[in-house]
């Protein structure tokens, strides 16, 4: 007798239309990591760090020996 490998699998009772299904992927997008300013020198910076570029924080000088 032939053995089959068949797995049972939830089987969709409709097909999904066209505009449910972009309605579904709407929210798939992949969002961008959390970026801010630096306010002193511009870069794009993560959020409650200091600046690697220029070494402040919340506009105060923290790191001393930043290369300028
Ligand atoms: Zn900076």
């Amino acid at each position: 007798m032939m053995k089959l490998d068949i797995q049972m699998f939830a089987v969709p009772f409709h097909r999904v239309s066209k505009t449910r299904k972009r309605m579904r992927r709407s929210h798939n997008a992949i969002e961008l990591p959390g970026t801010t300013k630096c306010p002193s020198c511009g870069e794009t910076i993560k959020p409650h760090r200091v600046c690697p570029k220029c070494g402040t924080y919340k506009g105060k000088k923290v790191l001393s020996n930043e290369s300028e």
